[in-house]
């Protein structure tokens, strides 16, 4: 029997090698059959924060809460924590559809500040008219494989002492390094470096953020929805949700989440710094491919993005990806055809780096 693609496409990508395994087990233990109100439920929700918590770092005071994708929390930002102001640091797609998601729930002075894919904007030349309450970072741009100049940022945010900054950690997390002293929130939808299904949203905020929603809540102008901050906090306490929630993604989560734990975050990020080297290598070696983020230092971990070159041998190396069954993506929107991108997630093993860059150095 011939084997299936192996997905190097940056999410939904290949799932964690384990989450097979914690499926089977799901369904024997009913999982997507019990009452969301019920103890079992409860004892689900409750592991899988613990194990987040843990792997994440999460100082005392944050609190998870589970929604249905990152692009909700964008919505969800401008319903809960926005009265008026936002900032947004743009420098691809998914920074900029925060910015977009902003404006189009009614925050009258969104603004951003911009660079040109690839880079990543100099933020203290930067012109900012309106005292932001929110800044919104990418900590990878998904869509040209830059990783934010986090010093930066925090040396922005530390001009705005009342603005919270969120940081979009979504094809990034769990192998982030940020400062929680200066970070209120972070994000992320679960179909990438988790490797698990997509149709989960994960919102974690400190009591800063829970602060001002509750504020915020109270002016009455905004409307009030069935994840408000408030409403979600409230049913958290007792390790529940509002609605009926994606009762088997949470359980996968929590079990993926423990078994990263049991590896260790330092392993996983060590092995993700080494699979990028040989991924990398490989395509300076290439006739075809050039690394797009021109600074070394803005190159993402997680996400490798490359010019293609030369169109007539890039088609041979299509061709023998596909034949060896290898399945990279295509560049974000308008670059299709210009580039292509390679996840590099924790479920990526040393020997699939190897597979993938013995043949994109031969061409
Ligand atoms: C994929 C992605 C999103 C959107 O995730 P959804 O699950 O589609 O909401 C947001 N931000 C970044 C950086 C992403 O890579």
């Amino acid at each position: 029997m011939r084997r299936h693609d192996i997905f190097f496409t940056p999410g939904p990508s290949e799932l964690y090698f384990t989450v097979d395994h914690h499926i089977k087990n799901a369904l024997a233990m009913k999982i997507a059959s019990i009452s969301h109100r019920s103890n079992e439920f409860q004892e689900i929700y409750k592991h899988t924060s613990e194990q987040l918590k843990n792997l994440l770092s999460l100082p005392e005071g944050f609190k998870i809460f589970f929604l249905s994708s990152a692009t909700e929390v964008w919505e969800r930002t401008a319903q809960n924590l926005i009265k008026d102001s936002s900032l947004h640091i743009v420098n691809g797609a998914f920074s900029k559809k925060s910015y977009d998601a902003a404006l189009k729930s009614g925050v009258k002075n969104a603004q951003m500040i911009e660079s040109e894919w690839g880079a990543f904007p100099n933020l203290d030349s930067a012109n900012v008219e309106f005292e932001p309450e929110v800044i919104n970072v990418v900590y990878n741009e998904t869509s040209t494989g830059v990783k934010a100049d986090m010093e930066s940022v925090y040396a922005m945010k530390n001009k705005y002492a009342d603005s919270l900054l969120m940081v979009d950690v979504v094809s990034a997390a769990p192998v982030i390094d940020l400062d929680y002293n200066i970070v209120d929130s972070i994000y992320f939808s679960v179909q990438k470096c988790f490797g698990l299904p997509s149709g989960l949203g994960v919102w974690i905020v400190n009591e800063k953020c829970l602060a001002r929603g509750k504020e915020i809540e109270l002016t009455g102008t905004h409307v009030s929805a069935y994840h408000s901050l408030s409403s979600m906090e409230k049913q958290a306490e007792n390790y529940q949700t509002p609605e009926t929630p994606n009762m088997l993604g949470i359980y996968l989560l929590g079990r993926i989440a423990q078994d990263m734990n049991e590896k260790s975050l330092d392993l996983i990020s060590n092995e993700t710094k080494y699979k990028n080297i040989i991924i990398s290598n490989a395509i300076k070696a290439s006739k075809c491919l050039e690394l797009s983020v021109r600074s070394e230092k803005l190159r993402s971990d997680t996400v490798i993005v490359t010019d293609i070159i030369d169109e007539v041998v890039f088609g041979d190396l299509s061709d023998e990806l596909k034949k060896r069954k290898l399945v990279v993506g295509s560049g974000y929107g308008q670059q299709k055809g210009k580039q292509i991108r390679i996840a590099n997630f924790p479920t990526h093993s040393k020997e699939h780096a190897m597979m993938l860059s013995d043949i994109i150095e031969k061409y």
